[in-house]
């Protein structure tokens, strides 16, 4: 299943539906916060040096490592506060991989708070990666978007006017 800017909209669903919904139906907030805006705010929840980026179709990747032929992804986060975010994201481009016959495993690195998870795409998670994938595409076909539920996003959220007034 193709959804254009899978990775974009799987990280905001773990924050809010109605945003997947606006964010894939290209509906621009405000003029100060565009959507590029939005996905800048998930660059600045991540580290940007020593990067090594591999373009796939729509799709960047970060090479953290490649060693005896194992390719390793991920990301080096500032915070593991938007953890369910980052390890689907990460799920969603070793799927991605995957399909284009390449074996990659992920990593998200904490280094603030010396954490380091490991993320690999087994079945129990391509199942829940797929699912996640059939949701936005239910909720990007809807006819309006779901309705706001208020969250600890919504204060920095660029469509709070939209939403709340
Ligand atoms: S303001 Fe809140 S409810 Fe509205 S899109 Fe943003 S996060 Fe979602």
């Amino acid at each position: 299943m193709h959804i254009p800017r899978a990775g974009t909209l799987i990280w905001y669903y773990f924050i809010c539906k109605r945003e997947v919904w606006l964010m894939a139906r290209s509906i621009v907030p405000e003029q100060d916060h565009d959507l590029v805006a939005m996905g800048r705010w998930i660059e600045e929840t991540t580290y940007q040096r020593s990067r090594k980026r591999i373009n796939l179709e729509h799709v960047v990747i970060d090479v953290m490592n490649v060693e005896k032929g194992k390719i390793l992804v991920g990301e080096v986060k500032k915070s593991s506060r938007y953890v369910k975010s980052a390890t689907m994201q990460l799920a969603y481009y070793l799927f991605v991989l995957k399909q284009k016959g390449i074996h990659a495993e992920g990593v998200l690195l904490f280094p603030k708070e010396r954490k380091r998870l490991q993320v690999v795409l087994d079945e129990r998670l391509e199942q829940e990666l797929l699912a996640v994938l059939r949701d936005i595409q239910a909720i990007i076909r809807k006819e309006v978007p779901p309705p706001p539920v208020p969250c600890r996003f919504c204060k920095k959220c660029a469509y709070a006017e939209f939403c709340w007034s």
